[in-house]
């Protein structure tokens, strides 16, 4: 655990007791036979991955996922020793690097298994074989080639199949036909493994989504991602509200400057907004290089438990907002998270920019120091410049 200092006023705030809460939820609505993996790819969705996968585990989830070998490798040079499985594709060149490592990948293609580099001295390779089921992004499709792959497994002393599982792309949705169609043929699929493959191996097909909402179809593990962070996968599961949910990031910075502008001038690049009569102006600096992208002109932010809107264009490093009043420097600004009675929601900037709220905590760059924060207390400073 270390307190690093950062020599400027924007972070982010991640409450990892709403992370444990998250889990509680969830593991309340599971069967009691179903295991959690906290999903902790992207640098857990911007949140800080170390941090993250620790407090998950605390929580009871059972293992972890991510995207790229690279970051299941960062987890376990930080010294965790739980499972971590590759949802993505890896090459087969590196196969034995994940066997070093004890890291279960993602199989689907026959010609990876042939090429896989392995050492026979190193512990099996764990393999995951994902089924694509209607997602039509990785996995096999059909049984001949299930039996295909599972020959070439069947016959490499140097792997070992954990896990088989699938990925729903539609889950969040208000129609649940899609969802069932891949319902079918994961089962399908299923009913022809069990006659070729005698022994056990886990299933998991839920995210978010159908975890929360289908809790009685999911097998051994669900995969738990967007919600784990408080946030529904979509306004159609926010409304249904499965379960009760704390997001747990929150973006927050100060004034630096406060200065009362007379009508007719202009504020920042392109001169784009111009005062209407005399106005508070505070500059905040946080700007595009740290994610607050110049589509973000315009949409609001805290300030003294108001709102106040972003004027003029945003800079790489700073932006200006128009206030009701004076503030004194050092105001806190926030531009995601709650003041006094007035909150701004991941939901309502990803609404804002037409997109989703994973995109949000994604889009917040490196460059802004990660504060962790456990009931209260401050227990981790990450800032990795
Ligand atoms: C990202 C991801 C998840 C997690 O999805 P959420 O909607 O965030 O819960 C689960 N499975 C796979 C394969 C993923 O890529």
């Amino acid at each position: 655990m270390s307190i690093e200092a950062f020599y400027r006023d924007s972070w982010v705030e991640v409450d990892l007791s709403s992370i444990e809460y998250n889990i509680n939820q969830l593991k309340q609505r599971l069967r009691p036979d179903t295991k959690i993996f906290a999903v902790v790819k992207a640098n857990a969705y911007g949140h800080g991955d170390e941090q993250v996968a620790e407090c998950a585990l605390r929580a009871g989830a059972k293992g972890l996922a991510v995207s790229l070998l690279d970051e299941a490798l960062k987890l376990r040079d930080a010294g965790i020793e739980a499972p971590i499985l590759v949802m993505g594709w890896i090459r087969p060149g590196d196969a034995h690097v994940a066997a070093e490592r004890d890291i279960s990948v993602t199989v689907f293609q026959a010609d990876w298994v042939k090429n896989a580099r392995l050492s026979p001295s190193a512990k099996p390779l764990k393999i995951h074989m994902k089924w694509d089921t209607g997602m039509g992004r990785i996995g096999i499709r059909t049984t001949d080639e299930m039996d295909e792959l599972l020959s070439m497994i069947h016959k490499n002393k140097l792997m070992e199949l954990e896990a088989v599982f699938t990925h729903f792309a539609t889950a969040d949705e208000e129609d649940y036909a899609y969802y069932e169609e891949q319902q079918k043929r994961f089962d399908h699929l299923f009913s022809h493994f069990k006659r070729v493959w005698s022994r056990n191996v886990e299933i998991h097909t839920g995210n978010s989504a159908a975890s929360m909402r289908f809790p009685d179809h999911m097998k051994h593990f669900v995969r738990f991602g967007i919600s784990m962070y408080g946030l529904y996968p979509s306004g159609v599961v926010k409304k249904e509200r499965p379960i009760d949910l704390k997001p747990a990031f929150s973006l927050q910075s100060r004034l630096i400057h406060v200065k009362k502008v007379p009508a007719n001038e202009s504020i920042s690049y392109g001169a784009t907004y111009q005062t209407e009569s005399e106005e508070w102006i505070g500059t905040v600096p946080l700007g595009y290089a740290d994610g607050w992208i110049r589509k973000l002109q315009g949409m609001e932010v805290l300030v003294g438990g108001k709102r106040h809107p972003i004027v003029g264009r945003i800079c790489m490093d700073q932006f200006m907002v128009r206030l009701d009043q004076e503030y004194p420097v050092g105001t806190m600004v926030t531009l995601i998270g709650k003041q006094e009675h007035q909150s701004i929601s991941m939901d309502e900037v990803a609404d804002y920019l037409e997109t989703i709220n994973y995109e949000i905590p994604c889009m917040i760059s490196y460059r802004v120091p990660r504060m962790f924060v456990d009931h209260g207390n401050i227990v981790e400073i990450d800032n990795p410049l």
